[in-house]
């Protein structure tokens, strides 16, 4: 039989090397606490989590490069973007601005095979077609194939900043001037990747002309509590276009997906980035990307095939056996469509954790 609820207890992250999430900063699982009994879905009854949605979007506005790509020093980015469930919920809108705004009669996403699989929850659930095109070997997007697959039916293209298999930045300049040409939205995938990005040397974000509208999660690199998503654009018009009259709340109207959200995750986004944001931030990218060339280093010298990291994420050849053997003494490791494990690191992921599963992987081995 199982226990009461109340004695249960989650996992640990010591063995935790594989998720997206990390464990949420002090100060965000302090704010979500206090956020608890909060609605921001309905802003007029509840205004104080509502202000520090607008500061979350302000500073994801810094974040992305919004803020100096718009004009004006008080944009109103209450406008430009809002707190999601996620990056699925992110995607999902970003799609659905674009096909409601297309001329075509059958509208196509056109995405990297890289893109994540939210994109075919997004083509499934708005009737609109997915077509991938292949990556090139090292898993960014072709934009040869990119070209060739845009055509009139074309209603947005996504690049992905830091892909979920293996922490790929696609080349986004380059995307934006096939966007520019067709004159199609260009949608950037940087829903892991973009708080490490602003740190990495990568031209990714608002600062390219073509970049329409972004997806970033506070509730993955951010140390935010789940659930907490971002969507920002470009154009007010984008998230106007989402928007639909909401009868019985104060407000006249609403462009999130969900109706009800999580106060935590607003509240908690925005207490962790007001703390961390920029200097924190950089510094956990530093040191995880030290890291990552080093774990990569680490297992080059036992033999094994390590795909060289861009981002803090090491993906490597690992016999199925060993795999599972060291899934059976509890660390928690996945494998990319291809079969490689991939370790993703995340602010919880230290050099301990990580010499203490080098040393089970030697036994493994
Ligand atoms: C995690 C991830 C998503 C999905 O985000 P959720 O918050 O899990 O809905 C989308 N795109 C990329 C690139 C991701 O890494």
């Amino acid at each position: 039989m199982q226990s009461p609820v109340p004695e249960r207890r989650p996992q640990s992250f010591d063995r935790v090397l594989s998720s997206m999430c990390t464990e949420p900063h002090p100060a965000a699982r302090r704010a979500a606490e206090r956020f608890l009994a909060t609605n921001p879905g309905d802003p007029a009854t509840y205004p104080t989590v509502a202000e520090l949605e607008r500061e979350t979007i302000a500073g994801l506005a810094d974040l992305t490069g919004l803020t100096d790509a718009v004009d004006g020093t008080d944009a109103d980015f209450g406008s430009l973007g809002y707190v999601t469930s996620g990056g699925t919920e992110s995607n999902i809108q970003a799609v659905r601005a674009a096909r409601d705004r297309a001329d075509a009669q059958s509208p196509v996403v056109v995405a990297p095979e890289s893109a994540h699989f939210s994109f075919h929850k997004a083509a499934s659930v708005l009737g609109v077609d997915l077509r991938t095109v292949p990556t090139d070997a090292d898993g960014r997007a072709d934009l040869d194939a990119v070209a060739a697959a845009v055509d009139d039916d074309t209603a947005l293209l996504v690049g992905v900043a830091g892909t979920t298999e293996y922490g790929r930045v696609d080349p986004i300049p380059a995307l934006s001037d096939i966007a520019v040409d067709a004159e199609i939205p260009l949608h950037v995938d940087a829903a892991w990747g973009g708080f490490y990005l602003p740190f990495s040397g990568h031209d990714w974000g608002f600062e390219v002309d073509g970049v329409s509208t972004v997806t970033v999660d506070p509730h993955k690199v951010g140390q935010a509590a789940v659930p907490a998503g971002g969507l920002l654009s470009r154009e007010r018009s984008t998230l106007d276009s989402l928007a639909v009259e909401t009868p019985y709340l104060e407000t006249a109207s609403q462009a999130s997906l969900t109706g009800t959200r999580s106060g935590a995750g607003v509240a908690s986004a925005a207490a962790v980035m007001d703390e961390l944001w920029p200097d924190g931030y950089r510094a956990e990218y530093d040191c995880a990307m030290e890291l990552a060339t080093w774990l990569a280093d680490r297992l080059r010298s036992r033999g094994l095939d390590v795909v060289d990291p861009e981002l803090p994420l090491v993906a490597f050849d690992l016999p199925d056996s060993v795999f599972a053997d060291l899934r059976g003494r509890d660390w928690r490791l996945s494998r990319t469509g291809a079969d490689e494990a991939r370790i993703v690191v995340m602010p919880h992921v230290t050099e301990a954790s990580l010499s203490a599963f080098l040393a089970d992987l030697d036994d493994c081995l």
